[in-house]
């Protein structure tokens, strides 16, 4: 049986992959509307910040840890791979590099500990207001498709289905991290 009292103290991880420039950190301050708050990780290549998310009669903590794509901080970003149980893969549609990243991006997670078929992953085709298309959405749809991952053309810059997207993220976190727990709660 679920005690409504224990999710007042539930909280869940988010982290957000992908090359560096294709807008991932302009994609999660966009839905977090302003709410985003920079902290002290910024410094070592990944933005931190806390948004509370209301569901039902309760706020949910979410942890977003918005990871730099430069190589630099790889030694660094290798550590906070663990325990997301969310997780934002983000490409450019205009560049087609972007994309084929993304399974680079899957194998860094799994190495360094993150099993992704027991997470939510979002993939997002971003700065689809440029109209320079590279990767066509049926192509990354496809991709998405078969690995158990939610696909979603998006633009930070116009805020198309950025709501959408994160809305399905947070919605499925949440709805997963409660599966999972109540089979340990009685
Ligand atoms: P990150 O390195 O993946 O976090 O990328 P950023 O969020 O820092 O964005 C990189 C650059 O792309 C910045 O100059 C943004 O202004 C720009 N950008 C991000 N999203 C969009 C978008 O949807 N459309 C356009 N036109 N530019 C975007
Ligand atoms: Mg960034």
């Amino acid at each position: 049986m679920k005690d409504k009292k224990i999710d007042n103290g539930l909280s869940m991880k988010l982290i957000s992959l992908g090359d560096v420039e294709v807008g991932k950190s302009c994609l999660i301050k966009r839905y977090c509307e302003g709410s985003f708050v920079e902290d002290y990780i910024t410094t070592i290549g990944i933005d931190y910040g806390v948004k509370k998310v209301p569901f039902n009669d309760t706020k949910v903590k979410i942890n977003i840890f918005d990871f730099s794509g430069d190589d630099d901080y790889k030694p660094i970003r290798t550590k906070y791979y663990s325990d997301s149980i969310g997780v934002l893969m983000v490409y450019d549609v205009n560049i087609k590099a972007t994309f084929d990243s993304l399974v680079k991006w899957e194998k860094e997670a799994e190495k360094f500990g993150l099993d992704l078929t027991k997470c939510v992953v979002v993939v997002m085709g971003n700065k689809t207001d440029i109209k320079k298309r590279e990767v066509k959405a049926d192509i990354a749809k496809e991709w998405a498709k078969g690995r158990g991952y939610k696909f979603y053309e998006a633009s930070a810059k116009t805020g198309f289905n950025v709501n959408d997207g994160f809305k399905y993220l947070f919605n499925t976190m949440y709805t997963k991290t409660v599966e999972n727990r109540s089979k340990y709660v009685y």
